[in-house]
């Protein structure tokens, strides 16, 4: 038997994409709330993540401040890494390690998540950046590790941040008292 990291939604594929390389898609309608995507991996620190060769560097999902659920090699790449941002998203994040439906996903749509919804600025590593090609009318652009603190991103993504950053968010609109 051969285990992985991942487990995916029966109904997803990962196949090429036009513009951004591999990317998972539905081969069938999945229902809203479906879980898409249980993903794990090694804890690394974001810096010791920094530090793993070419593309590698940047696999993890992040899950504190400080730490990061990463692959080590390139053949134990799959699952979330096949998953591309885009800035207007039909999946989102439950928790820690779900990625779950945000909508019903219809037939042959790409599934896609919005980076924002896990990253935050790290101290031990450099600011994140990346150019979106995603083409949608409200494409940010530029995704960075900031965006989570966008007000319009965090009503539209209320529920689906990692936890950690959900918990920055609630901290943040907690009225001050006493
Ligand atoms: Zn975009």
């Amino acid at each position: 038997m051969k285990h992985k990291f991942y487990w995916l939604h029966p109904s997803l594929e990962v196949r090429e994409t036009s513009k951004c390389g591999y990317g998972t898609h539905a081969i069938a309608d999945i229902k809203k709330g479906d879980i898409l995507l249980v993903l794990s991996g090694y804890v690394m620190s974001l810096s010791d993540e920094g530090k793993l060769p070419g593309s590698l560097s940047d696999n993890g999902i992040q899950v504190t401040d400080n730490l990061s659920l990463c692959v080590s090699k390139k053949s134990e790449l799959g699952g979330i890494n096949f998953f591309n941002h885009s800035c207007n998203p039909n999946a989102g994040i439950k928790g820690q390690i779900f990625l779950v439906a945000m909508r019903k996903i219809k037939k042959g749509e790409e599934v896609t998540f919005d980076y924002a919804m896990t990253l935050s600025e790290s101290k031990v590593i450099g600011p994140y950046k990346l150019e979106c090609l995603c083409g949608k009318k409200n494409c940010r652009r530029v995704i960075t590790d900031s965006d989570w603190r966008d007000p319009a991103l965090q009503e539209k993504y209320a529920g689906y941040f990692q936890y950690y950053i959900q918990e920055k968010i609630d901290k943040q609109r907690k009225p001050k008292s006493r």
